[in-house]
């Protein structure tokens, strides 16, 4: 056994929370604000290395999302709009702006049509919203409630709250689950959830001086719909490919020039934008694409993320803890029987 993973072993007597994605992270805090020991252990040696959390556009886009997905996705992620203020204090919330070119003006009613939260906005109100796309969209919906975050900068964030709280995280370290675990490793929780499978997501960083953007746009398309996230300082993350596929590795170069094209016809400053990174990860679903806690013969199971990770990872957390402070409660009473 590596000297790491001894040391581990004897140290710990508390919850044990697998993996320091957006999932492990936030369940970690949900269980240590309710007054639980805890502590995190992640295989990598650094946050966000490996994790698809790393990936993400981090849009917190409940009522765009129900264009395509369930009912649920909307009812959960809906409060973690607050739960993300409340923590990370570089949540934005500016709302989501969506357009489309004149050519595919029909998608934008279609959209209208199966999501609510939302208003239209003329030409002069896109340009209001984004002065760089003035004269660009003759109309556009947009989703006030909406908020976004960079992911790259949350992730950190709770760990640090997790710091504060006297949560540690053990890097480098990779364990079989003990005995009082939740198993938040994403894809890799293969092993005990055979039913999860991996959706492919491809992203590009890019950075233009020439452009501002204060929210996230999306740009609706028949075949390859885009979303671009601003991050400040000029760069901004164009995302995402959704593509049933397991194969792992960089982005192709048709993704990605479909990635760049679609970025060219919401604004063709970014044909001067500097590419800034290429990447790609699986996204972990189950078969409804939709999260869940499940119980394992170890512990819980938190996983089936999806594309809502940051959207719905609050929501999964505190339905964790519940189950834990249920378990709980049947201890204490068995134990005082
Ligand atoms: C391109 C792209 C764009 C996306 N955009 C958005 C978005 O805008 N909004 C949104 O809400 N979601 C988005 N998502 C989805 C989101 O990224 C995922 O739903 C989320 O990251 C899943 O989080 P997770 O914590 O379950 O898994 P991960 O982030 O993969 O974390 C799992 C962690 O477990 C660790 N681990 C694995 N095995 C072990 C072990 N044996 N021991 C210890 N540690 C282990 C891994 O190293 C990793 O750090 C996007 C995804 C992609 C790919």
């Amino acid at each position: 056994m590596p000297a790491k993973e001894r040391e581990f072993r004897l140290s710990h007597s508390r919850i044990i929370v697998i993996g320091a994605g957006v999932a492990g992270l936030t369940c970690a805090l949900e269980l240590s604000e309710r007054g639980f020991g805890v502590e995190v252990i992640e295989r990598r040696p650094r946050l966000g290395e490996g994790a698809c959390s790393w990936m993400a556009g981090g849009m917190l886009a409940p009522w765009c999302e129900r264009a395509s997905t369930d009912a649920a996705v909307l009812t959960l992620g809906e409060p973690s709009i607050d739960w993300w203020a409340r923590h990370f204090a570089g949540t934005v919330r500016k709302g989501t702006l969506v357009v489309a070119p004149p050519r595919d003006a029909a998608e934008l009613t279609r959209f209208a049509e199966r999501t609510h939260g939302r208003e239209w906005c003329d030409e002069a109100g896109v340009a209001d919203l984004e002065p760089d796309f003035a004269g660009r969209f003759r109309r556009g919906l947009f989703f006030a409630g909406e908020a976004h975050l960079d992911p790259r900068r949350a992730l950190p964030a709770i760990a640090d709250l997790l710091a504060e709280r006297g949560v540690p995280i053990h890097f480098g370290v990779d364990v079989p689950p003990g005995d009082l675990t939740v198993d938040c490793r994403g894809l890799a929780a293969r092993d005990v959830l055979p039913d999860l499978r991996g959706v492919r997501g491809e992203m590009v960083a890019v950075r233009s001086r020439d452009l501002s953007l204060s929210r996230p746009v999306r740009l609706l398309h028949p075949r390859i719909p885009l979303y671009i996230v601003p991050r400040g300082d000029g760069v901004f993350m164009i995302g995402a490919t959704m593509i049933e596929s397991e194969v792992r590795g960089g982005a192709s170069v048709r993704s990605t020039v479909e990635l760049l094209n679609a970025a060219y016809t919401l604004h063709p400053a970014f044909g001067e934008a500097e590419i800034l990174e290429i990447g790609a990860d699986l996204r972990p679903a189950f078969p409804d694409n939709l999260p869940a806690v499940r119980r394992g013969p170890r512990g819980l199971l938190v996983n089936g993320l999806y594309r809502h990770g940051f959207l719905l990872a609050p929501a999964m957390a505190r339905q964790a803890a519940d189950l834990v402070e249920m378990d709980n409660a049947d201890l204490r009473q068995r134990r005082s029987a």
